[in-house]
């Protein structure tokens, strides 16, 4: 058999075990979605959303880029945020980061990767924000540090959006989040949370 046809009777025999567990499984979740969390999350495939919190289908509102960024010209990110912000009024917003992260260290290195230069560069913006504390770091450490400051920007980016300082002011929410997962423990730390209408800088600030 090949690798992706285990992938097709898997899911045959995952689907036929909710059912078992519980016949209006599928029915109940095709008729609508109300998740709680829209996820910003890094799209390494060991960081996946609902099994590290332990969640269900429908629960959990998915955006993953490489190095979970919060890009301002991204339309995708973008079009998710403001879906699950003004049509499915999400409470929380995580963006979850995880040491060990390949777009951070390729962030960090100075090999030409093509296209991908352009995405890393965000990156590397974070980096030259934050190089007096980095650069007294090394190897594993900066990586590590990198990763966690740039979840603490990404958050910021967040509050830097139109889409969430609307909510902030008509309905106090969504609560931002910023954690990052450590992959050889399974365990997800909790870096910064800023409250609904938290002060920016007010050069972010629109009305
Ligand atoms: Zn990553």
């Amino acid at each position: 058999m090949k690798s992706y046809e285990k992938l097709l009777l898997e899911n045959k025999a995952w689907a036929a075990e909710q059912v078992g567990k519980d016949p209006e499984y599928f029915s109940r979740l095709s008729h609508l979605q109300t998740p709680e969390f829209l996820w910003i999350g890094c799209s390494d495939s060991r960081v996946p959303a609902n099994e590290i919190t332990n969640t269900a289908p429908g629960e959990i509102f998915v955006h993953r880029n490489i190095a979970n960024m919060v890009v301002h010209t991204d339309l995708n990110m973008l079009s998710v945020l403001q879906y699950a912000v003004q049509v499915l009024k999400v409470k929380h917003i995580i963006v979850c980061g995880h040491y060990g992260c390949g777009g951070v260290r390729a962030a960090l290195s100075h090999q030409d990767l093509g296209l991908i230069n352009k995405w890393l560069r965000n990156i590397k913006d974070v980096y030259y924000f934050h190089k007096d504390e980095l650069q007294g770091l090394e190897g594993d450490a900066r990586v590590d540090r990198l990763t966690e400051l740039n979840v603490q920007e990404q958050v910021m980016n967040l509050a830097k959006t139109s889409i969430v300082q609307m909510a902030w002011r008509s309905e106090n929410r969504p609560t931002l989040h910023g954690w990052v997962y450590r992959l050889t423990d399974g365990i997800l730390h909790n870096l910064i949370r800023m409250d609904p209408n938290t002060s920016i800088d007010p050069v972010y600030t629109y009305d």
